[in-house]
Order: structure tokens, then sequence, then C-alpha cells
């Protein structure tokens, strides 16, 4: 896979960590799974990875709005593949 940046280098599998701003406070994720430039060190986070994102960061965000917090268990052990399950609204 071809970089996105600088479009010469190639991206290698790591793990890298994922930062996103909530609410004026930072997420952090120190292990996603990404992909780095070899040549310019960009970083790409997995389709997968994203989307997942995607869907916790959601939910967060409606909790928090309701004013009641409840934490998103994050096992150590599945650091490779996080289990949610889309809940029906
Ligand atoms: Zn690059």
């Amino acid at each position: 896979m071809k970089c996105q940046q600088c479009q010469i280098g190639r991206y290698h599998t790591t793990k890298a960590p994922f930062l996103h701003k909530l609410n004026g406070q930072i997420m952090v994720l120190p292990d996603a799974p990404a992909f780095t430039c070899d040549i310019c060190g960009h970083t790409a986070y997995t389709d997968s990875f994203l989307h997942r994102m995607e869907f916790l960061i959601d939910r967060m965000e409606d909790v928090d709005s309701t004013g009641s917090y409840k934490p998103v268990k994050l096992s150590p052990n599945e650091k490779t593949g996080w289990q949610t399950t889309r809940r029906s609204r």
C-alpha cells in the first residue's frame, strides 16, 4: 500500500497512539492498529479500527450529553480485536 502523503513510501503495519479530543478532554489509545510510512513517517489507521472508534466516540458523546458517564470497558487482553455490539436506538 502506497503512502497517502508522499506517494513514495510504503506502509508497514505497526502500533501507534490514537488521540481524539472529546468535549475538551483528550482520549488516548496507546496501541491502536496503524500503518506507518517508511519514508515520511505518515501514520494511517486501519479502516476497521477507525470504524470502531467512530462507534465508540459516537456512543461516548451520547452518554456525556445526558450527564451520566459510563466508562467504556477496555480489556487489556483484547488489544487486537475489540468486541463492540451495536445498540439499536
Ligand atoms: Zn510517506
